[in-house]
C-alpha cells in the first residue's frame, strides 16, 4: 500500500505529536536482566495445574469471560489479606492497565498526574495517552522521598492524581508509609501507591495496603509480572475503597481480563507458596549484586526490589554495549553515570558480574580519572 509514508503525515493528536513508544529493547541474549522480570521459570508441578485450567477454560471460550472476574478478585483479595475482599480488588492486563484505568477516571484533559522522577517511564506515557499533564517532581538526596518533599512537592503542583513507586523504580529506593500517609493528607486527590515489587522488600515489611482503612482515595497496586513470574501472562491489580472500583468500571472495555487470563491467575493463585518459592533467592542475589558492584568499584543504591541501580559508570553505553556484546542485556535508564541490572538466577548474576569485572575496568578507571580532573 502506498500513500502514508510517517507518522508526521497523520492527524495526530497534539499531545501526542513528538513522543517515542516504551521501548526497552526485547533481544534473545543468553542472559536477559533487563526488565526486571523474575528470570526462575514456573514450577513444573504448577504449570500442569495452569495448563489443566487452560484446557478447561477453553471449552467455553465460545462464550464471553467472566466481566467481574469474580473468582479472580476472590483469590487476589485471600492473596493479599490485610481484611481485604472481593469488591476492594481490581484487575487487568497488568499493572500498566490498571494504572491506565486509574488515569482514564480521575485523570484526562484538564487534569495533571504527579510523580517523582527518575521513576518508571511508563507513568509519563500513560499521562500522554490520557493527555494529563505529567508532572515531574523531584526527590531528596540519593532518590529518597520525605514526608517533607512530598508534601512540598504537592503543594507546589497541586496534582489530581499522584503515583507514588514504592519501592521505586528505577532506582530500588523504598518508600516509608510516613511519606504515603503525608501526601494522602496533603491532597484531595487520588493517591495510588504502585508496589510492583513488594513481595522483594525485607520480611515482614509493613505493606501500603495496612494504610486503605479510612482512606478512600487511596490505591495500592500490585501485579503478578514480577515476584509472581508471570510477566508473560499479563496480570496486575489493585486494592481500593470499592468506590474506587466503581468508578474503574466506568473505563474499562467490557470483558477485559480474557477466559485464559482468568483462569491461568486463578491456578497460579491456587499456588501462591510455590509460586513466591524464588523470591527468598531473588533478594539474596540482588544483596550480593550491592556487595560486588561495591567491590567492583562501582556505587549501587540500596534496594528493595529484584534490581540494582548503581553509578560511577564513565561511559554508561560503553559498558551497556560490551555487556551485550557478551550475551548480557542490562538496562540504560539514562541516568547518566548510571546502569540498572536484574537480580537474576545464581549462575546469570554470575555471568553478569564476571563480565562486568573484565569489560568495566576501563571505566571505573575512567571515572576517576574524570573525577580527578574535575
Ligand atoms: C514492572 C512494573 C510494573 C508492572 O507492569 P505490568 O504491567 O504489571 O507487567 C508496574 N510498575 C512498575 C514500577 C514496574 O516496574
Amino acid at each position: 500500500m502506498e500513500g502514508v509514508t510517517s507518522l508526521q503525515d497523520l492527524p495526530l493528536r497534539t499531545n501526542l505529536q513528538g513522543l517515542t513508544p516504551y521501548g526497552a529493547p526485547q533481544l534473545h541474549v543468553p542472559v536477559a536482566l533487563n526488565v526486571n522480570e523474575n528470570t526462575h521459570p514456573v514450577p513444573e508441578a504448577v504449570a500442569r495445574d495452569i495448563l489443566a485450567s487452560l484446557a478447561e477454560a477453553l471449552r467455553s471460550v465460545n462464550r464471553y469471560p467472566d466481566r467481574e472476574f469474580t473468582d479472580l478478585r476472590v483469590a487476589l483479595a485471600g492473596y493479599l489479606g490485610a481484611g481485604l475482599s472481593a469488591e476492594n480488588i481490581w484487575a487487568a492486563n497488568g499493572s500498566n492497565e490498571v494504572l491506565q484505568q486509574v488515569l482514564q477516571a480521575f485523570g484526562g484533559p484538564g487534569r495533571s498526574l504527579l510523580g517523582f522522577a527518575p521513576t518508571y517511564s511508563m507513568y509519563s506515557i500513560l499521562a500522554s495517552g490520557t493527555d494529563t499533564t505529567w508532572i515531574p517532581g523531584v526527590r531528596d538526596a540519593d532518590y529518597e522521598l520525605s514526608p517533607a518533599t512530598v508534601v512540598s512537592e504537592i503543594s507546589r503542583t497541586n496534582p489530581d492524581v499522584i503515583f507514588l513507586c514504592s519501592p521505586n523504580n528505577p532506582t530500588g529506593t523504598p518508600l516509608s508509609l510516613e511519606t504515603i500517609a503525608a501526601a494522602y493528607d496533603a491532597t484531595d486527590g487520588i493517591v495510588v501507591v504502585d508496589e510492583a515489587y513488594a513481595e522483594f522488600a525485607p520480611v515482614g515489611t509493613p505493606s501500603a495496603l495496612t494504610l486503605l482503612p479510612g482512606r478512600e482515595r487511596l490505591l495500592v497496586s500490585r501485579t503478578m509480572s514480577k515476584a509472581f513470574a508471570f510477566a508473560g501472562v499479563r496480570v496486575g491489580y489493585l486494592a481500593a475503597d470499592p468506590a474506587v472500583t466503581d468508578a474503574l468500571r466506568l473505563v474499562r472495555l467490557p470483558y477485559h481480563l480474557s477466559a485464559l487470563t482468568q483462569a491461568a491467575a486463578n491456578a497460579a493463585l491456587a499456588h501462591s507458596t510455590e509460586m513466591l518459592a524464588m523470591v527468598d533467592d531473588i533478594r539474596g542475589q540482588r544483596d550480593r549484586l550491592v556487595v560486588e558492584l561495591a567491590r567492583l568499584g562501582y556505587a549501587p543504591h540500596r534496594s528493595w526490589s529484584n534490581f540494582v541501580l548503581f553509578g560511577g559508570v564513565a561511559n554508561p553505553q560503553r559498558t551497556f554495549e560490551a555487556l551485550l556484546a557478551e550475551g548480557i542485556l542490562i538496562r540504560d535508564v539514562g541516568i547518566p553515570g548510571h546502569l540498572r541490572v536484574s537480580a537474576g538466577t545464581e549462575q546469570e548474576t554470575s555471568q553478569f558480574l564476571d563480565a562486568l569485572a573484565r569489560v568495566g575496568r576501563t571505566d571505573v578507571a575512567g571515572k576517576t580519572e574524570s573525577v580527578r580532573a574535575e
